[in-house]
């Protein structure tokens, strides 16, 4: 496979709609060459009216076209655990199931002390909920890591979840 169709892969396995730069975007069927001397700059893209925008540059204008989608939402917790140092080290899949686990504790910690779901505290995210979508950003964060593709694989398994029957055929819970 050559390095063109490796991006396209990468860029459809994410959900992008093509690459922009600073003054350019182009489809993900008319990618490269494209002339543009910054091309290797490009960053994955969504498609907005006639335009092409970074594909999770958070604007108001894109979040009421494209809702924050969770293939942008897996790229950005990637890409900031990178920037600080977290993926300078191999780690392995038992030490990130480790800390998945332990916000799922730090959940509990929340539910079991107050009432409090959620809320900014000193400048700082808080609560249940909070701890909750530390672990949506950690299991992002890792399927960035393993280039898997968390959008499709959930909506894969909701898919299959509605097909299933009552309480998956007698289960207690
Ligand atoms: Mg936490």
């Amino acid at each position: 496979m050559n390095i063109k169709n490796m991006i396209i892969e990468q860029l459809r396995c994410i959900g992008a709609d093509g690459l922009c730069g600073e003054e350019c975007g182009c489809g993900i069927d008319d990618l490269m060459p494209c002339g543009d001397p910054h091309e290797r700059e490009c960053v994955a893209a969504c498609k907005v009216g006639n335009e092409y925008r970074p594909f999770y540059e958070p604007k108001e204008e894109m979040e009421e076209l494209h809702p924050m989608r969770i293939s942008a939402l897996q790229i950005r917790a990637h890409d900031i655990a990178r920037s600080k140092g977290w993926w300078d080290e191999e780690r392995t899949f038992l030490e990130i199931c480790a800390l998945i686990h332990s916000e799922v504790s730090e959940a509990v910690e929340w539910w079991r002390n107050c009432e409090h779901d959620g809320d900014i505290v000193e400048g700082k995210p808080e609560g249940t909920a909070v701890e909750l979508a530390d672990v949506i950003i950690r299991v992002l964060d890792y399927a960035g890591k393993r280039g898997w593709n968390m959008e499709r694989i959930i909506d894969a398994k909701m898919r299959y979840n509605e097909t299933r029957e009552h309480k998956h055929g007698g289960k207690r819970a």
